[in-house]
C-alpha cells in the first residue's frame, strides 16, 4: 500500500514506530544520571570542567578517556541532543556500523557541512553531488571552499547511477545527495547510490533534514553519514540554530577530537537544550505536518492557476516510486510552480495574510519562499536553473495550524495573481 493509498484508507500517515516516538522523548538522557532525578534534562552552560589529575587530564584531552574538559571539546548537554539523534537515526542501523553511531552536533546545519568537507577534503580534492540542494548548500559547497581548491562536481542526472559513476576518480572523497531535495522533494536511490561510493571505497552522505528521522533513516538503507540542520524540523518552533552528523563511531570520535576542536563552530549549551526540547514532540508534529501537507497539495494539484506542484508522495512527481519505498510518510514540504511569471508570483505572495513569508522550514508555523530571490537568491541564473529553481516558484513548508486557515489563505492569494 503507497502512502496515497494509505490516506485514502484514513491510515496512519507515519509508519508506526514506537521506538522512535519513546527515543524523541526520553533519548539520550537518564534521570538516574542527574544527582537529583530531574525527569527534564539539565541544562549544563559551564565551560570548563575540573580534572582529577594530571595524569587523567592528559588522557581527557586527547580523547583517550570520556569526560568533559572545556566547552568547544563537549558538553554534557551538547552530548544528551547528540545520543538522542543517534538514537533516532541508528536504532536500526545495520551490521556495517558494529562499533555503534554517534552524533557530533554543530552550530548550524550549513557548519556541519562545513566541518565534512574539512574532514574528507584537502586541496585538489573533489565532492561528486547532486545539483539538487538548498541554496546556501550549494554555495558552500561550490563557492566558498573553492578558495582551498576544493572541487563540486555536480551529476547531470542524479538518478541515473552512470551519471555518478562517469565523475568518480581517485580525488573524489564523498558523494553526496539532498533528499527529500529543497524544494522539490527528489529522493535518490540510497541502497545504489551506497552501493556505488562503496564499490569506489567512498562513503555516502545524505542531507536529511526535510525528512527528519521520524521519516526517513538514510543509515538504514546503506548511507555512511546524515546531516540534519537541527534549526528545521528537529526543533520545531524556531527556537534554535543547530546541525549535526551522524554516521560511524570511528569517524565521529575522530571529528570530535580534531577538526570540530580546530574550527569552532560548536553548538552552544542554551541552543542545544532548547532544541532537545523540540525534539520531545517531534513524532506527533511530523503526524500532524504530513496530515497538513497531503490536503495542501491534493488542493493545489486541482487549481487552475497552479502549473504544477512537487511533492515526492504524489503519484506524478519523478521519485514516486522510490519516495514509496524510502519515506515513512509525507515530508512537510511542497513546491508549486504558478500559472504566470514572476510578478504574478510576488504578487502571490505579498497577498498572503495566514501563511508567513520566511525562509524557514519545518516549523509548527506555515511557512511561502519565494526560493528564486531568497533561498537561492545567492546563486547565478545558471545555477538556479541548473538546481529548478524558478521565478515563478512558491515553496510551502506545511505547519500544524488548522488546515482551514492555511487553504483559504492560499487559495484568497492565488485569485489575486
Ligand atoms: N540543509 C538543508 C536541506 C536546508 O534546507 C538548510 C537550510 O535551509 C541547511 C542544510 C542549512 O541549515 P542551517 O540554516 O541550520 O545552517
Amino acid at each position: 500500500m503507497n502512502a496515497q493509498d494509505r490516506f485514502s484508507l484514513g491510515v496512519s500517515f507515519i509508519e508506526t514506530r514506537e521506538d522512535l516516538r519513546t527515543i524523541c522523548i526520553r533519548g539520550g538522557y537518564d534521570p538516574f544520571v542527574d544527582p537529583h532525578g530531574a525527569i527534564l534534562p539539565p541544562l549544563y552552560r559551564g565551560v570548563t570542567y575540573a580534572m582529577p589529575d594530571t595524569e587523567t587530564a592528559e588522557r581527557m584531552v586527547s580523547g583517550k578517556e570520556s569526560g568533559f574538559v572545556y566547552g568547544r571539546f563537549g558538553n554534557p548537554t551538547v552530548e544528551m541532543l547528540e545520543q538522542s539523534v543517534a538514537q533516532l537515526e541508528g536504532s536500526n542501523a545495520p551490521a556495517l556500523f558494529l562499533s555503534g553511531v554517534d552524533a557530533l552536533a554543530c552550530a548550524s546545519g550549513n557548519a556541519a557541512h562545513r566541518l565534512l568537507i574539512t574532514h574528507f577534503c584537502s586541496s585538489g580534492d573533489n565532492i561528486v553531488l547532486s545539483p539538487y540542494l538548498y541554496g546556501g548548500t550549494r554555495h558552500l559547497v561550490q563557492h566558498r571552499v573553492s578558495f582551498a581548491n576544493i572541487e563540486a562536481r555536480f551529476v547531470e542526472d542524479p538518478t541515473d547511477i552512470e551519471s555518478w559513476r562517469r565523475l568518480i576518480d581517485d580525488k573524489t572523497q564523498y558523494l553526496f545527495v539532498e533528499m527529500p531535495t529543497n524544494p522539490h522533494g527528489y529522493v535518490y536511490d540510497i541502497r545504489s547510490l551506497a552501493d556505488l561510493a562503496h564499490s569506489f571505497g567512498k562513503p555516502l552522505v545524505v542531507d536529511s533534514t526535510i525528512a527528519t528521522p521520524i521519516l526517513l533513516r538514510p543509515l538504514e538503507f546503506g548511507a555512511d553519514i546524515v546531516i540534519h540542520s537541527l534549526t528545521k524540523g528537529m526543533a520545531g518552533f524556531s527556537q534554535g540554530m543547530g546541525g549535526v552528523l551522524v554516521g560511524r563511531k570511528d569517524i565521529i570520535h575522530h571529528l570530535k577530537i580534531s577538526e570540530s576542536r580546530d574550527e569552532g563552530s560548536v553548538l552552544a549549551p542554551d541552543a542545544a537544550w532548547l532544541i532537545r526540547l523540540g525534539i520531545m514532540t517531534l513524532y506527533e508534529r511530523m503526524k500532524r505536518h504530513a496530515e497538513n501537507t497531503l490536503s495542501l497539495t491534493l488542493t493545489l494539484q486541482h487549481h487552475p492557476r497552479v502549473r504544477k506542484v512537487w511533492h515526492p508522495l504524489c503519484s506524478d512527481h519523478s521519485s514516486y516510486a522510490v519516495a514509496s519505498q524510502l519515506l515513512d510518510g509525507y515530508p512537510p514540504l511542497v513546491y508549486m510552480e504558478i500559472d504566470g511569471g514572476e510578478e504574478e508570483t510576488r504578487r502571490f505572495m505579498d497577498a498572503l495574510r495566514f501563511c508567513r513569508n520566511c525562509v524557514h522550514l519545518g516549523d509548527l508555523n506555515t511557512f511561502a519562499t519565494h526560493c528564486w530571490s531568497t533561498t537561492h537568491g545567492v546563486l547565478e541564473p545558471n545555477e538556479k536553473a541548473s538546481s529548478g529553481i524558478v521565478p515563478n516558484g512558491v515553496r510551502f513548508s506545511v505547519g500544524g495550524e488548522d488546515i482551514a486557515c492555511i487553504v483559504f489563505d492560499i487559495m484568497q492569494a492565488l485569485d489575486k495573481i
